[in-house]
């Protein structure tokens, strides 16, 4: 088992979130998740079940039931390629993708992402980009994943960011692209994020 795998342990009821389910059927897509009946045929349909700690039946079932911990610390979230075949073949028409999108956006604020996963590394870095000058610069959130992942990797590609200097694919210094007035996109990030407490996001301790 490595480092960033759920813990799979005894539960108390008492220790459950109980809120947790109606947190991610009132999110986008997760509308649905309450008339899920186990059928399984999402994880039958998944490619990448087999690699996941929790299939995505049970991270329905466990969403419902409060068990927030371990679903938003699960390596289901992050490995899901969001290919759309669960939701596809669903009897429920339940958006199982769009359920994982909501999961990995509060594994994210919530800061419990596997650490050096890096496609939750990618998503965290890109978002905090895109939020402090409105634009993504491919050059920095390079750098940044290799540097948050696996650091031996900016020496793996050196000379491929070499070539691309040369041909003048790579600024030597790699500024931030930015847009103008971005106090404005500020404001409208800031008031999503006051709008979702209000519609009851509970952070995890
Ligand atoms: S396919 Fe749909 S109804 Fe069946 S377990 Fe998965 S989410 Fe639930
Ligand atoms: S969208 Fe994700 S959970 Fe659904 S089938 Fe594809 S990989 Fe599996």
């Amino acid at each position: 088992m490595t480092e960033w795998s759920a813990k799979k342990r005894i539960k108390h009821e008492e220790t459950l979130d109980p809120h947790f389910g109606d947190e991610i059927a009132n999110a986008p897509g997760g509308e649905a998740i309450f008339s899920c009946i186990q059928c399984g045929t999402c994880s039958g349909t998944c490619p990448l079940s087999h690699s996941m700690d929790y299939t995505p039946r049970r991270i329905i079932a466990m969403t419902r039931a409060g068990f927030k911990d371990e679903v938003l610390r699960s390596n289901t979230i992050w490995i899901c390629a969001s290919c759309y075949s669960c939701s596809v073949e669903c009897p429920r028409n339940i958006k199982v993708t769009d359920v994982m999108y909501a999961l990995k956006q509060r594994a994210l604020r919530a800061r419990i992402y596997p650490k050096r996963f890096p496609i939750a590394v990618l998503a965290r870095e890109f978002f905090q980009l895109v939020r402090m000058f409105g634009r993504n610069t491919e050059s920095l959130l390079v750098t940044a994943l290799f540097l948050k992942t696996n650091p031996l990797n900016l020496v793996k590609q050196s000379v491929l960011g070499l070539k691309l200097l040369l041909k003048g694919r790579m600024p030597i210094i790699p500024l931030p692209e930015r847009i103008k007035k971005r106090a404005d996109l500020q404001k409208m990030l800031n008031a999503v994020e006051r709008q979702e407490k209000v519609d009851g996001w509970h952070p995890v301790e």
